[in-house]
């Protein structure tokens, strides 16, 4: 673990961030609120590319929670069989249906408390629905926010939860919305798990990782 960067590396890192791509997106596609939930839900475990695959027809059939108890359990499993952990991930999709239906007049609720208590749906999942639909900046800590954060000292910490809090307590304000689709981006495409790509990384003079692969 790479001790914590001071404010002005971090800075300068997230201003190089910006300019190489100033409005990052989320690579998983969704058509409102319920879908997004939908999306993250089965993103666990999951390549974006793969869910984005299976959903696509989904969404074509059921956007809402109301279409999804109409299409029922087998039609949902019939779309998302190619996605791992299909059938755990079924049931918490009709479950939260069901809830979204009975308890919240179909809509999505908007704190991260509530979107908890939906089967399913972790810290992690809420915060991307947060970040991503209501423009919260929600850190949402993944595999590859983890990595780079340790590696980098942007966010370094022993947990996820440690992350969370040095990505709030650390990254200056006008890079909080953003900083969860940044850092994701830079984990999967650049500063990758094994072999990272630090001969070509945009921020490898600020980097204080001792094991650059150079
Ligand atoms: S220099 Fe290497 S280790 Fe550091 S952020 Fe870039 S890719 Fe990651």
């Amino acid at each position: 673990m790479s001790k914590q960067l001071d404010y002005h590396a971090i800075r300068a890192i997230f201003e190089r961030f910006r300019d190489a791509e100033p409005e990052p997106k989320g690579e998983l596609e969704h058509v409102n609120a319920y879908t997004l939930v939908v999306a993250v839900a089965l993103s666990a475990q999951a390549t974006d590319a793969g869910v984005n695959k299976a959903t696509r027809g989904l969404f074509a059939v059921a956007d809402t929670p109301q279409k999804m108890l109409d299409l029922g359990i087998e039609g949902l499993t019939d779309h998302i069989k190619t996605i791992g952990l299909y059938r755990q991930k079924a049931k918490n999709v009709m479950k939260l249906s069901r809830i979204l239906v009975d308890d919240y007049g179909g809509e999505v609720p908007n704190s991260r408390a509530a979107l908890q208590s939906l089967p399913g749906v972790g810290r992690k999942t809420a915060n991307v629905v947060l970040n991503m639909w209501w423009g919260m900046p929600a850190q949402a800590v993944d595999t590859h926010i983890f990595r780079v954060g340790n590696r980098t000292g942007i966010c370094p910490g022993k947990d996820v939860i440690a992350v969370e809090r040095a990505i709030e307590d650390h990254i200056p304000a006008d890079f909080q919305n953003h900083a969860h689709h940044w850092l994701i981006l830079h984990g999967r495409y650049t500063c990758k798990a094994r072999k990272p790509l630090c001969k070509t990384c945009l921020i490898r003079d600020l980097c204080p990782y001792e094991d650059k692969n150079l």
